[in-house]
């Protein structure tokens, strides 16, 4: 197999279209105390929680591509479907009304959340976004079918009006409504080449990347990042919301995708898609003590917030692995910290009660 470049990556990725709207690249900083305390490999984080729309994650480099696609398409509102706390929907709000859109979020109480706003629904309701709340199963992810009937019932009513909804799936990864590509994706396999950058310019050998993992496209473009251009990095996805088989079928869906809209002739396969979903436990969104505590410890030690949906649930997961140990000494770990802090405040009431202990 041919070896590609990182030239050769941004090459193929210039030829889409993009707004340029967030800091890249973020930085890549070590975590030495919690590396010292935990004793493992060195972890160092990929700081993707400051890409500057809103406060900050991954969805804001996605956007990047999604919202060009969208205007080129004359599109006048973005509808899209998450969570009650979605951060990809608060996101996609900021990002569409920046661009003189008007975002209308549909979102599903997959979780015993109160409706009041807070977190990502009050900075939605800021924006002013139109929000759809719909009753849905609890600690499960809306099956995709169920959410596209959703925000196409939404969607013909802006068209009714004259209106031209630009339609896209939750976290902007899977292919289907307006967004025919898998342009979500495309900026994570950058991602991928902009880290290995930053790694070989400051000479560390990073031999994993571990992230939290929901909608597919983060993981999948770091993967066939990997696959490109260093595959002797593994990329570890922790999933928050679905089994790993499930999982697995997606990332490598949207990978393959990828990889064919560009051209890459890579062979990629299920083997490659790495997931675990030992740390679901009580399912999507549900705040667990293992998660709380690994909050605590990365503020306690670095002063870096994570969330407890996503990197939280991930950070407990780096922890459980390097305690089991999965990783060798000489390991360098780069954790993707992928944004999702508004959340921390609707679930402040499980926060503090799974952290009193420490505090008696
Ligand atoms: C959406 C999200 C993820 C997962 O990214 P996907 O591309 O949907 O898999 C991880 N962390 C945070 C904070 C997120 O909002």
């Amino acid at each position: 197999m041919k070896t590609l470049k990182i030239e050769d990556i941004r090459q193929k990725i210039s030829c889409f279209p993009r707004k340029s709207f967030i800091q890249r690249p973020t930085p890549l900083s070590k975590l030495a105390v919690l590396s010292a305390e935990l004793a493992g490999p060195e972890i160092f984080i990929k700081r993707d929680d400051l890409t500057g729309i809103g406060f900050g994650g991954n969805k804001s480099r996605k956007l990047e591509f999604i919202i060009a696609d969208a205007l080129a398409q004359a599109a006048d509102s973005l509808v899209t479907w998450g969570s009650l706390q979605s951060n990809w929907c608060l996101q996609a709000a900021a990002a569409a009304r920046r661009f003189g859109m008007k975002p209308l979020l549909v979102l599903f109480k997959t979780y015993d959340l109160p409706e009041e706003y807070d977190g990502n629904l009050l900075l939605d309701r800021i924006l002013g976004a139109e929000i759809r709340i719909k009753e849905a199963r609890r600690g499960k992810v809306v099956r995709l079918e169920d959410a596209f009937g959703a925000i196409e019932e939404a969607a013909s009513e802006l068209r009714a009006e004259g209106g031209r909804p630009y339609l896209v799936s939750v976290g902007g990864s899977m292919p289907g409504g307006s967004m025919t590509k898998p342009l979500g994706a495309i900026s994570y396999l950058e991602a991928f080449a902009e880290t290995l950058e930053q790694c070989r310019e400051r000479k560390i050998g990073m031999t994993h990347i571990l992230l939290a993992t929901g909608s597919g496209a983060t993981q999948a473009g770091l993967t066939l990042g990997a696959k490109a251009l260093a595959e002797n990095v593994k990329v570890l996805g922790i999933s928050v919301s679905e089994e790993k088989e499930a999982f697995a079928r997606d990332v490598l869906a949207i990978g393959r995708a990828l990889n064919e809209l560009l051209g890459l002739g890579l062979p990629l396969t299920r083997e490659d898609c790495l997931v675990f979903d030992e740390y679901l436990k009580d399912g999507y969104g549900v705040v667990n003590r293992e998660v709380a505590e690994a909050i605590r410890l990365v503020f306690s030690r670095e002063g870096i917030i994570l969330d407890p949906v996503y990197t939280g649930k991930a950070m407990a997961a780096l922890i459980d692995m390097v305690r089991k140990g999965h990783f060798k000494k000489e390991d360098k770990v780069v954790f993707f910290h992928t944004g999702g802090t508004p959340a921390l405040f609707p679930n402040r009431r499980a926060l503090v009660e799974l952290l009193s202990p420490h505090y008696s």
